[in-house]
C-alpha cells in the first residue's frame, strides 16, 4: 500500500498523496515543510537591503525620464532624496563617528494631474520596496468617521505581505495632503479641529515612532491584535495641489521686494508659474502646522503641463497612450499609425477643455472606439488616424464635456 514516506500514514488517512521518483509525500507534510522553509528564509526576503536595486541619482533620474515628461526639478530632488534615504538605511546602527544621517521626507507641490503620483509610483517600482498610495482626505482623527491615521501603515503592511521588517523600509505616498490643512492662518479664529488633529497624528508617523497598526485597517477596536511598526525608516512622500497657494507666494514675494530694487526684482518673477517659488512659509500660510513642514524638509514643485508636454506625454513615455493603441492592434496583425495632425488635434481638445494629462485617455478612447470596433473584423491591415478622423469622432465628446 502507498504511504507517505515522511509521516508513514497510508493513503486512506490523508487527503492527497503525491508520488515522487522513489516515494510519496502527503498534503500535511507538504504544508509542514512549507512552514519550515518560510521560517528558514525569514529576514532574507526579497525586500532585503542587499537586494534593493540602488542606483545613483543620475541613473534614477534617467529611469524617471523614461516614464515622466518634464518636471526636471522635481525629478532631480526626488532622485537625490531617494538615493540618500537608502544609503542611510545601509549605515551601521552605531557608526564610529556617531554621525547619524536623518531621513528627509519629501513634499511635492503641483497642480493635479501633472505627475506627482506617477513619479512616486515609478520610483517604488524601480526600487522594489513596499509602496502604497493613500489619500489624506480619508484620514480623520481617532473617534471621527473615516479612517484612523494608522490605517495608512496597514496599507503598507499589506503591500509588504505583512513582512514588518520590509514595511519598515517602504515608501508611503500621501496624496492630497493640502486637504488636511487648517483653514486660515490664524488658529484661534477659524480653527479647523479635525484638520489640525489629523496633522498632529500624521506628525507622529513622520517623526519616526513605534505605531500600533491594525492589521486589517479601518477603525481600531479593543480586541484586535495590533502590529507594532517603527516608522523611523519609512520614506514619506507627500503631494498636493495647494489650490490658491500662488496668492500666498506672491504676497510673500511682494512683501519682500518693497524698497529700492522692488520693481526690478518683481519684474523678474515668472507670474505665470508662481509655484516654482514655493517656500516652507507658504505651506504654513496655507494651513499646515510648522512641525509637519519641518518633517518634510525636501520641498519641490511640479510645472503645469503645456501643449508641448501634453504632446510628448501622448507619444514619448515607455507606456505612452499611443504606443498602447498601436500594440493593442498589432495583436490583431494591424498596423496602426497617427498623423501629426491627429496628435495635435487630441492635444488641442485637452487644452481647450483644460483636461490636462488625465483627459488624454478619455479623448483617445472617444476617437478610437469605432476604429477598435471595426478594425479587427475588417480587411485593411494598415490604418492611419488623421485629423479629419479625430474631428469626426470627437463630435460626441464636445457635447459631453
Ligand atoms: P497627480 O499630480 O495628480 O498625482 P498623476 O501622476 O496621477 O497626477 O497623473 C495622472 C496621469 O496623467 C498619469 O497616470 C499619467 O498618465 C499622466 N501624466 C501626468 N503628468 C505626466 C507627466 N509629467 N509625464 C507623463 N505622464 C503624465
Amino acid at each position: 500500500m502507498d504511504r507517505c514516506s515522511f509521516c508513514g500514514r497510508p493513503k486512506s488517512e490523508v487527503n492527497l498523496l503525491i508520488a515522487g521518483v522513489d516515494g510519496h509525500i502527503c498534503d500535511s507534510c507538504i504544508e509542514q515543510a512549507h512552514t519550515i522553509i518560510a521560517e528558514e528564509f525569514k529576514g532574507s526576503n526579497k525586500f532585503d537591503l542587499a537586494t534593493i536595486d540602488l542606483k545613483k541619482p543620475k541613473e534614477i533620474k534617467a529611469k524617471l525620464d523614461q516614464y515622466v515628461i518634464g518636471q526636471d526639478e522635481a525629478k532631480k530632488i526626488l532622485s537625490v532624496a531617494v538615493y540618500n534615504h537608502y544609503k542611510r538605511l545601509g549605515q551601521p546602527a552605531m557608526d564610529e563617528d556617531e554621525v547619524e544621517i536623518e531621513k528627509s521626507n519629501i513634499m511635492l507641490v503641483g497642480p493635479t494631474g501633472t505627475g506627482k503620483t506617477l513619479l512616486a509610483r515609478t520610483i517604488a517600482r524601480m526600487l522594489n520596496v513596499p509602496f502604497t498610495i493613500v489619500d489624506a482626505t480619508v484620514l480623520t482623527e481617532a473617534g471621527y468617521v473615516g479612517e484612523d491615521i494608522e490605517s495608512l501603515l496597514t496599507r503598507l503592511l499589506q503591500a509588504a505581505d505583512y513582512d514588518v521588517e520590509a514595511a519598515e523600509r517602504g515608501i508611503v505616498f500621501i496624496d492630497e495632503i493640502d486637504k488636511i490643512a487648517r483653514k486660515g492662518d490664524n488658529p484661534s479664529i477659524t480653527r479647523d479641529v479635525s484638520g489640525e488633529g489629523v496633522q498632529q497624528g500624521l506628525l507622529k508617523l513622520l517623526e519616526g515612532s513605534i505605531v500600533n497598526v491594525p492589521p486589517q485597517g479601518g477603525r481600531k477596536h479593543p480586541d484586535q491584535k495590533m502590529i507594532p511598526v517603527n516608522t523611523k525608516n519609512i520614506l514619506f512622500i507627500c503631494g498636493g495641489a495647494f489650490d490658491g497657494i500662488e496668492r500666498k507666494i506672491s504676497q510673500r514675494l511682494n512683501a519682500q521686494v518693497v524698497g529700492y530694487n522692488a520693481s526690478r526684482a518683481s519684474d523678474k518673477l515668472d507670474r505665470e508659474n508662481m509655484l516654482q517659488y514655493v517656500a516652507p512659509q507658504d505651506l504654513k500660510s496655507f494651513g499646515l502646522i510648522p512641525e509637519i513642514i519641518g518633517r518634510l524638509p525636501v520641498l519641490s514643485f511640479l510645472n503645469p503641463l503645456d501643449r508641448n508636454a501634453l504632446r510628448n506625454i501622448l507619444t514619448e513615455p515607455k507606456n505612452a497612450l499611443i504606443k498602447q493603441y498601436v500594440k493593442l492592434l498589432k495583436m490583431d496583425g494591424m498596423e496602426l499609425s497617427f498623423t501629426a495632425g491627429a496628435l495635435d488635434e487630441i492635444v488641442d481638445i485637452a487644452m481647450k477643455y483644460k483636461l490636462g494629462a488625465r483627459g488624454l485617455r478619455g479623448i483617445c478612447e472617444t476617437i478610437m472606439v469605432d476604429a477598435m470596433f471595426d478594425i479587427p473584423s475588417g480587411s485593411d491591415t494598415k490604418v492611419k488616424i488623421d485629423k479629419a478622423y479625430c474631428q469626426k469622432h470627437l463630435n460626441n465628446f464636445h457635447t459631453r464635456v
